[in-house]
């Protein structure tokens, strides 16, 4: 699914990462194959706040081998209610910068690393260190549409699988896109900004977000990346999951690429 990971795999897990990931290397379905995936991806997390952070988290206790956080913000005391790897002495600071480090004391045995810049189509080259290889994964952790279609083109244009999540109030949408499978991107889904499949502009700077939510769906996104990276499979492949933390439901729908998407169907 991902043609880079298999041919850069590493040999074996050393005596350190058996102990550290043996109940997951135990589980049905996942062994050392899988772990040795994992230790061998590289992702690409753009946001590095309420989704950023417990999906990072998650992805590198469970031994994600490089992760790459891009944000241009810095720590408030309103993100401490959600933004699960800062600490009240961080206000002020990077989050890319803080995140890293955090990152990198929770498992020394990966490699984390921070950038503090706003991703963007000029720089896209550069900040995804596009010469050394494609990253495995491009995970959209951002909170607004306009910086979302930035990087829905940017998975298109470089042919890089696309795990969006969003999180708004007690609601949240997770979708896997695979361009260089011909799966649709973000735009064959929710189209222009002002579409009915978006209902409107809200932010969580504006309309709230409940702290459950983002760690809510900085899961679900985690949990599909390892599968993906893993396991070689997409458990959404065009699929979206929508929750809903009110009711305490979750749905998952089809949708068809778009054969006329301006930004995919030309690739
Ligand atoms: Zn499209």
């Amino acid at each position: 699914m991902h043609p880079n990971i298999d041919t850069h795999l590493s040999k074996e897990l050393t005596d350190e990462e058996l102990l550290r990931y043996a109940r997951q290397v135990l589980l049905d379905g996942w062994d050392i194959d899988a772990q040795l995936r994992l230790k061998s991806a590289r992702v690409v997390i753009i946001g590095a706040g309420g989704l950023g952070c417990p999906s990072s988290e998650t992805l590198v206790r469970a031994g994600l081998g490089q992760v790459h956080l891009i944000d241009d913000d810095v720590i408030e005391a309103s993100n401490l209610q959600r933004q699960t790897l800062f600490l009240p002495t961080d206000i002020g600071q990077p989050k890319a910068l803080t995140a890293a480090a955090m990152l990198k004391e929770i498992n020394p045995l990966i490699e984390a690393r921070g950038t503090v810049a706003r991703l963007s189509e000029d720089n896209a080259d550069e900040l995804l260190d596009i010469t050394s290889g494609k990253p495995d994964l491009l995970l959209d952790c951002t909170d607004n549409f306009a910086t979302r279609d930035i990087i829905n083109r940017i998975s298109v244009r470089y042919q890089i699988p696309l795990l969006s999540a969003s999180a708004i109030a007690m609601q949240g949408q997770l979708a896997l896109f695979e361009p260089h499978l011909n799966s649709g991107c973000y735009y064959c889904v929710f189209g222009e900004h002002d579409s009915e499949a978006v209902t409107d502009e809200r932010t969580c700077a504006n309309s709230g977000v409940l702290a459950s939510t983002t760690a809510i769906m900085g899961s679900l996104q985690a949990n599909a990346a390892l599968q993906y990276l893993g396991l070689n499979r997409n458990p959404l492949a065009n699929k979206l999951l929508l929750w809903d933390g009110k009711l305490m439901q979750q749905r998952v729908m089809g949708y068809r690429p778009d054969k006329l998407c301006p930004v995919c169907s030309n690739h």
